[in-house]
């Protein structure tokens, strides 16, 4: 099978860059032209994955079918996982995919391109700690999914244990490890309004973190904002803690033992080690070396998102975040647009813009700076108006993938929802 356009990975980038580029090219020769292949058969926006976690969000209700968004958006979409690329013959090679019960779903096959785009994201990177697998990452929706499982089974537990108290421990404390430690304490306090005050238990949430404070990567003024709030809601934060070991039922640090019924790994990230073995250049997290046009080492093959290790100021790279992927994406959009109608794309560069970084601190609250904007300042925002300007985000994606209609439909829709039958998924 051939298409001039293969896009490998339909996350917060690729998805939209399949989209926008389908749309460009219409109805016609969109599905003929672009592909879109991915390992799972729908999509969510990953920095939604602690809601799904938590129980505030319904990974039902949230994923969107890749093939209704392929049917919307004018390109094919392929179910499969990359297995295997030979960039001078431009083709590549997917793994067959079988079900839970092992049957076959989709054989092995090899698709061919003219243009590759990567965009497969990245997983947890545990640093080499030992007792990894009593850990739950949270990498994709499924990964969610088992957490809020888990979760769920743990609260109908505790209600009814002897101790009423059920101990959870984060390591990491960047936007992750805040955000599901705020939505983690909302599921709990609907969960105790829902009980008898016999069976009421004590949430002991921890958030372990290496460096000297929470949200090491933003400003100190919301790093403290963040910190003031989750010890208001009686979270311990523990920084300047190393994690040595994990156990089954217990973190092991530099600072003593921290007992913990479920362990989050929320501390790093390193793309997949499939990566290496593809012929390209790549880094030791796995992620694909690529130049400010987003070219990796072989003709015809980009690669955007966290699986890219693009340049950006000082030597540093441009942060694993979905406003990069975003941005790269719209910037390949430009570049593939040119392509595909045998044009030269120029001489652009990709220039990361950091917008700022607005992270939830549950239903109604959050913190955030704001950068660039009014004046070219870097400007604060938090309560309900950084909760609204952070789920603004969500609805910019919906936006790129579903048309500004479909984005008001959906929201409308999943609203009324909410109001019937509550916040929290407890099934
Ligand atoms: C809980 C959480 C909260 C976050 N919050 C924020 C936030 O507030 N702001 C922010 O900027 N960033 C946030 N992030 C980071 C953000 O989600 C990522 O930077 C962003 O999703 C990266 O986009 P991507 O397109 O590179 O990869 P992804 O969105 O991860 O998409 C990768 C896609 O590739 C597919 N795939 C993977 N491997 C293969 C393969 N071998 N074959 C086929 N398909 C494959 C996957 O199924 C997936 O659909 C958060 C992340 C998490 C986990």
């Amino acid at each position: 099978m051939h298409h001039d356009v293969v896009v490998v990975g339909g996350g917060a980038g690729g998805l939209e860059l399949a989209s926008r580029l389908g749309r460009a090219l219409g109805r016609r020769s969109g599905p003929r032209r672009v592909m879109l292949v991915d390992r799972s058969v729908f999509h969510i926006w990953k920095p939604t994955l602690h809601e799904v976690a938590a129980g505030t969000l319904d990974s039902h209700q949230e994923g969107l079918s890749y093939t209704v968004l392929a049917r919307r958006n004018h390109f094919s979409f392929s179910l499969g996982e990359l297995r295997g690329l030979d960039t001078a013959a431009r083709t590549l090679k997917l793994g067959a995919m079988h079900d839970e019960e092992g049957k076959l779903l989709v054989p092995e096959r090899q698709l061919s391109y003219r243009w590759l785009v990567l965009a497969v994201g990245s997983g947890s990177n545990f640093f080499g700690t030992p007792g990894a697998e009593h850990a739950y990452v949270l990498e994709q929706a499924a990964d969610a999914e088992r957490f809020r499982r888990h979760l769920q089974a743990a609260f109908t537990r505790s209600a009814f244990a002897a101790d009423k108290r059920l101990g959870i421990a984060i390591v990491g404390g960047g936007a992750t490890g805040v955000e599901l430690s705020a939505e983690l304490i909302e599921a709990h306090q609907e969960t105790l309004a829902s009980l008898d005050a016999e069976q009421a238990f004590r949430l002991d949430l921890t958030i372990v973190e290496a460096a000297p404070r929470i949200l090491a990567g933003l400003p100190d003024r919301i790093s403290a904002q963040a910190k003031t709030a989750l010890e208001r809601k009686q979270v311990r934060v523990m920084t300047n803690t190393k994690v040595q070991a994990l156990q089954p039922d217990r973190l092991v640090t530099d600072q003593g033992e921290i007992p913990a019924d479920l362990i989050v790994w929320a501390a790093g990230i390193k793309a997949a080690e499939a990566n290496a073995g593809f012929g390209l250049a790549t880094t030791r997290s796995n992620q694909f070396v690529v130049n400010e046009k987003l070219e990796t080492s072989a003709a015809g093959v980009y690669a955007l998102g966290d699986c890219a290790a693009c340049p950006w100021v000082e030597g540093k790279l441009v942060p694993a975040r979905a406003q990069a992927a975003h941005q790269q994406a719209s910037f390949l959009l430009g570049v593939l647009k040119c392509l595909l109608h045998e044009r030269e794309p120029g001489n652009g560069r990709y220039v990361y813009r950091d917008f700022g970084s607005l992270v939830s601190l549950g239903e109604n609250k959050g913190v955030g700076n704001l950068m660039g904007g009014l004046a070219g300042r870097n400007f604060f925002v938090e309560g309900l108006i950084a909760k609204w300007m952070y789920m603004s985000l969500h609805l910019m994606h919906h936006r790129a993938i579903l048309g500004a209609g479909g984005t008001f439909v959906l929201a409308l829709a999943r609203l009324l929802q909410r109001r019937v039958s509550g916040r929290l998924k407890l099934h």
